[in-house]
């Protein structure tokens, strides 16, 4: 280990061939082996031992409302981040609604850019935003460096952000697969949102009834037959249905390029435990029953489910109101997304290698991050979360460091305690508390952003 500043030493290092005893050198933010436990300590090195704690790549959340600028008071790059830090998440791609303007345009990316700049404790990337009228901008914007593109099939919840009819999505998937790009897509069917019953009201039944399965189910079938029409590479967001597994395989089997994600919350929360009124459950897909979770799991065991990622999409405290209806669909999760699915993975006889697959290393091949994020190995960024498995503790909304401290998981008593989060061989954040924001603002190639919007002096640290 020549040259090695920093090596991390644990009796659990969650590596891509599997859970292993084993020291990590760290040179210039980066992982530059993956030695014996008792590998001697380089002269100059300092030796972190996290004893028997496990050692897991950086968690890449890929799917977080940000909401900044515009809804900060809902959330913020500095809020979000720390929550990140404090959760063992050190890279999330934001995604391009909710916040004013949406990355709808280079402008716009620019403009959230620039906020989020000074703000953040973990590496952050954005996704665009494919809209009816933006057809023109999804070149540029995937050229300064987004991830993709998220469209809507049904309403977004926010007018600046309008659904794609059925023309517009093709015309928008054509012009991105011309490109090589990747579309990310809610996917319910508004035909029949509208045809089902819309009581509103603190009944999670009613609530249940209005987003039913078919929604999903149709709305999947069409993209897989769009994605294999133009050979184009498509992504589903927070799959609800498990009714739409089978497809979702056979696609797979037949090459088309698709991808899935889930949610914690569709993994660990279930219809029948939803008390009436406790709109901080309520999110669009919703939260489905207890025997569709259990297929969601055996999905992702089966690998036609590739990420778990939090869709946090938070909100303020009012406009969780009790009532279905008008309640803002959305769950706060990114502090506790890792303890919430592996308490419910190792009751299932799941491994923290089956978790870190679908929460880092996943996520971290969506994004094409993969070989600088997502793994414990040689060349990629030392990130790391530093995780004691075995303990528990009950969520207190008041540790959280979301701007909002409204949540699903309130009182709940889950496993996993986040010892500390590393950014780069940087320690970020220790016992819950974040300590810097180290954070860069990353391209979909893995790059620091470098383009200064004109009269903003560069307060990141420079790029390697
Ligand atoms: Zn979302």
């Amino acid at each position: 280990m020549t040259g090695v500043q920093l090596v991390l030493r644990s009796t659990r290092v969650v590596t891509p061939e599997g859970t292993r005893a084993a020291s990590v050198g760290v040179a210039d933010g980066r992982i530059t082996e993956v030695g014996p436990h008792d590998a001697p300590v380089p002269a100059g090195a300092q030796l972190v031992d996290a004893g028997d704690d496990a050692v897991l790549p950086g968690l890449v959340d890929t799917h977080v409302h940000v909401n900044d600028p515009g809804r900060s008071h809902w959330e913020g790059f500095a809020t979000a981040t720390r929550a990140a830090a404090a959760g063992g998440i050190t890279t999330l791609v934001d995604m391009p609604l909710n916040s004013l303007p949406p990355t709808t345009t280079v402008g716009h990316l620019r403009t959230k850019q620039q906020s989020a700049r000074p703000q953040v404790y973990v590496d952050t990337g954005f996704w665009g935003g494919a809209v009816p009228d933006n057809v023109a901008d999804l070149r540029p914007l995937h050229e300064a460096g987004v991830f993709g593109f998220k469209c809507f099939l049904s309403p977004s919840g926010v007018e600046e952000f309008p659904r794609l009819g059925p023309d517009e999505l093709k015309s928008a998937l054509t012009e991105i697969a011309g490109f090589g790009g990747l579309l990310i897509v809610h996917a319910e069917d508004p035909a029949h949102l509208d045809a089902a019953p819309q009581r509103g009201g603190p009944a999670y039944a009613d609530f249940l009834a209005s987003r039913p399965r078919a929604a999903e189910n149709d709305a999947i079938d069409r993209l897989i037959a769009l994605a294999r029409e133009l050979d184009a590479r498509v992504h589903v967001l927070h799959l609800s249905s498990c009714d739409a597994l089978p497809a979702l395989a056979r696609a797979r089997r037949e090459g088309v390029a698709l991808t899935v994600e889930t949610c914690p919350h569709f993994l660990t929360l279930c219809a029948e435990e939803v008390p009436d009124g406790a709109t901080e459950f309520k999110c669009c897909p919703p939260i489905r029953e207890r025997a569709n979770q259990d297929a969601l799991w055996q999905g992702l065991a089966e690998g036609v489910v590739d990420c778990v990622v939090s869709d946090h999409s938070p909100c303020t405290a009012d406009l969780k109101d009790g009532d279905f209806g008008t309640a803002w669909g959305g769950i706060s999760s990114l502090q506790l997304g890792l303890p919430a699915v592996w308490s419910a993975a190792r009751e299932r006889g799941h491994t923290l290698d089956d978790v870190v697959r679908w929460m880092s290393a996943g996520p971290a091949r969506l994004a094409g991050l993969d070989g600088r994020k997502g793994a414990v190995a040689p060349g990629h960024d030392a990130d790391f979360a530093v995780l004691a498995p075995e303990r528990t503790f009950t969520v207190d909304p008041a540790g959280l460091h979301h701007r909002n401290p409204v949540t699903a998981y309130a009182g709940s008593t889950l496993h996993g305690v986040v010892r500390s989060t590393w950014l780069r061989g940087e320690r970020i954040a220790e016992d819950g508390r974040p300590l810097r924001q180290s954070g860069r603002l990353i391209e979909r190639d893995g790059r620091t952003v470098r383009s200064e919007p004109p009269g903003e002096p560069d307060r990141t640290a420079p790029p390697r």
